[in-house]
């Protein structure tokens, strides 16, 4: 991509990824990107986000698109490289899923360039498998291969509820902070200081909010939830993502919904961080 002069002053940058060859049960997120968007601009609501800000404020923000991708191993290059772009022209980027699996080349690129970046990852599931179905860069394992070689400060897992015991032994190596849905209230003293990175997978919340997920897991967390420890993240949010809707599962666009007021949430807060400064 070729942004540079486009991106020209917007303080955070759309950018969609629609991949699911990295999925191990159903495809369908792959279709998700515009299908969010839609729900973003949407006449059923305003772009204006619950602390008054109005996205549609000149300079505010930009969607650069979705990335042009091939279903290949190519493909992590090519979202590694599109997100570095993004942010060496200076915004920081919400990213639009995609499956999980595209949370490891955007860490890679931010991690990077923050040298000190935590995680704050919302999941049912810990997507901590060193492989999956042969697969080591399926959407079950992006932190596995974060952790590895990314070099991240911490990583905080928010609504972890499908814990197996070679993903525990992965998480226990790397000093992974897991909290259940019932220990929200503990989280509050997990969540980071200094740049933070959040990822936003739609299955952490309970289907009764979020249906149109590949892998449904009841007993989740509700929108509010993800907002308010969203919210109380005392560092600075750089970037983040939403990651695993599927359109073909979902009930009226339900889903889609909640993905893009997420967003919508997220670029909010990263404007009111970015022109605050770094909190460390
Ligand atoms: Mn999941
Ligand atoms: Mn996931």
């Amino acid at each position: 991509m070729t942004q540079r002069d486009f991106v020209n002053g917007a303080t955070v940058t759309l950018a969609g990824f629609p991949t699911d060859s990295n999925s191990s049960f159903v495809r369908g997120p792959a279709k998700a990107p515009s299908r969010i968007r839609e729900q973003l601009w949407s006449e059923a609501g305003n772009s204006f986000t619950e602390s008054g800000l109005d996205l549609k404020t000149p300079g505010l923000l930009y969607d650069a698109g979705d990335a042009l991708l091939n279903e290949d191993e190519h493909d992590r290059a090519i979202i590694e490289s599109t997100i570095g772009e993004l942010l060496d022209a200076g915004t920081r980027v919400v990213s639009l899923g995609g499956d999980h699996s595209i949370t490891y080349p955007i860490v890679r690129a931010y991690a990077t360039r923050f040298p000190d970046l935590s995680i704050v990852h919302f999941d049912a599931h810990p997507d901590l498998y060193p492989s999956f179905g042969g697969n080591r860069f399926s959407h079950a394992c992006p932190f596995a291969r974060i952790l590895e070689d990314t070099g991240v400060t911490s990583l905080v897992q928010i609504g972890i509820r499908t814990m197996s015991a070679v993903q525990k032994g992965v998480a226990e190596r790397y000093g992974v902070r897991v909290f259940s849905p019932y220990e929200l209230d503990a989280v509050i003293e997990a969540l980071p200081n200094g740049p933070v990175y959040v990822t936003i997978d739609l299955d952490g919340l309970d289907p009764a909010f979020a249906p149109g997920v590949s892998h449904r897991e009841p007993g989740g967390l509700s929108v509010r939830e993800v907002l308010a420890t969203v919210r109380a993240i005392p560092g600075t949010v750089v970037g983040a993502d939403v990651v695993e809707l599927n359109p073909d599962q979902d009930t009226g666009d339900m889903t889609a919904g909640v993905a893009a007021k997420l967003a919508k949430e997220l670029v909010s807060r990263m404007v009111a961080d970015a022109r605050h400064g770094e909190r460390t």
